[in-house]
């Protein structure tokens, strides 16, 4: 269903093809990612000119909209003049003191008032530790007493966190709440729990998100939704298989509990499946699903489930994304089709979207084994185009 690069690139002219080609060769190099990435992101940090420009012009420009949301309007309009919406991401990470978390939720609130103003812009997504200290969210987590500065700490996350579901329930602005570590989790699921069940009444503004390399996940949707039904609320869930594996197991070694994460790829992936088959299944029950995977067989099925129940292409409760600068042919073949998809357009100072950037070079360097994706489906396109015009 996703080879035809005719349409996956479209929106590419041939210079930005060939640069993303040259990217995507870099990053795979095992030396670049390894050792030149994390210098280089060094250097930006530290604000030298020629390769915050360099950077900008090359990996910045391949995975993020721009520095501020005026710079991203263009790539906005422009995919979504192929049928591509947006999810405008305010990609600060990092942040450990009350001032950052203020102006990343002003920021934040801001994207809300933007994005009802733009049908290009359905959803903003924030992370949870973008607007509070993730040492709170772990306290609360474990049930651990606060004292006065911890308590104070978390009124304002609870603040925050109500403040951006409450604008956005009212400015009809969907809003994603995106999954981190498992240690804190249980304090956001909380959270989100409560902000559903408070603005989810008429229809579905929040999604929580579910990460299915955790075992026990398809339950808790499970149970979740039974609660939903019961009590009268619209639930949303953005399901993906999760980021942080290595880092989830270290730490289960380390401080000697069990592992979280599922005991091989085959049983995310299932519990992946099974959790898009069982909200997809159960779509008209106040239950929205945001699949967001750069998965084909994945989205294939979700393609399939949605024929077998004869359920509208671009239904309005199920949406698929995908990262912007990445796996171009699912996101602009499946809106080809009538469906909904939405690209994470990350953006924000160049120094500040380092850890982004480095993330998602890992991702596709040669140690992910996900070396020749990107590239091959470039270097098709790129031999297509040279064919077609030969023949012109
Ligand atoms: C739009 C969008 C939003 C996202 N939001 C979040 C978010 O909020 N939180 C978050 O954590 N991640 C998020 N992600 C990242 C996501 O969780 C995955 O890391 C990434 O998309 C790769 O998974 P995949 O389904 O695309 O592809 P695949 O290549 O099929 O899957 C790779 C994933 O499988 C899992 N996996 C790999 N090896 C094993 C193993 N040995 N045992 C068990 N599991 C294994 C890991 O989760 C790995 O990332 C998001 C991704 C997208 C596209």
């Amino acid at each position: 269903m996703f080879k035809n690069t005719k349409i996956a690139f479209k929106y590419k002219s041939d210079w930005q093809l060939k640069k993303s080609k040259l990217i995507f060769k870099f990053i795979s190099n095992l030396f670049f990612s390894k050792f030149l990435i994390p210098t280089i992101g060094f250097l930006v940090r530290k604000k030298i000119p020629i390769i915050t420009f360099l950077v900008k012009k090359t990996v910045f420009e391949q995975f993020c909209g721009g520095e501020n949301k005026k710079e991203c309007i263009k790539v906005i309009e422009k995919i979504h003049s192929y049928g591509v919406y947006s999810v405008l991401d305010y990609s600060v990470e990092g942040k450990s003191n009350e001032e950052d978390f203020d102006k990343i939720y002003k920021e934040t609130l801001e994207n809300i008032y933007f994005a009802e103003k733009k049908k290009s812009i359905p959803f903003i997504v924030f992370k949870p530790t973008g607007i509070g200290n993730v040492k709170i969210y772990e306290k609360i987590s474990n049930k651990n007493d606060l004292n006065e500065e911890e308590q104070n700490s978390w009124e304002k996350i609870k603040n925050r966190f109500e403040g951006l579901c409450k604008k956005s329930c009212e400015k009809k602005v969907f809003v994603l709440i995106d999954a981190e570590e498992s240690w804190i989790q249980p304090a956001i699921d909380d959270l989100a729990e409560k902000m559903m069940k408070k603005y989810n009444k008429e229809k579905c503004y929040i999604y929580n998100t579910l990460q299915m390399y955790r075992w026990g996940r398809l339950e808790y949707l499970k149970k979740s939704h039974i609660k939903s039904l019961k009590e009268n609320y619209f639930i949303g869930y953005k399901i993906v298989r999760g980021a942080y594996m290595e880092k989830e197991r270290e730490r289960s070694i380390i401080n000697n509990y069990i592992d979280p994460i599922q005991n091989n790829k085959e049983y995310t992936d299932k519990d992946f499946n099974d959790a898009i088959s069982y909200i997809i299944n159960n779509i008209n029950k106040k239950i929205s699903i945001f699949i967001g995977t750069h998965n084909e067989k994945s989205c294939e099925l979700a393609v399939n489930i949605i024929k077998k129940n004869n359920i509208d292409n671009n239904n309005k409760n199920i949406w698929f994304g995908q990262l912007y600068g990445m796996s171009d042919n699912i996101s602009f073949i499946l809106s080809k089709n009538g469906y909904n998809v939405a690209k994470y357009l990350p953006y924000g100072p160049i120094q500040e979207t380092v850890p982004y950037l480095i993330r998602r070079s890992e991702e596709n360097s040669s140690i992910s084994g996900q070396t020749n994706r990107e590239y091959s489906l470039i270097t098709k396109e790129i031999n297509r185009r040279n064919k077609y015009n030969k023949n012109k």
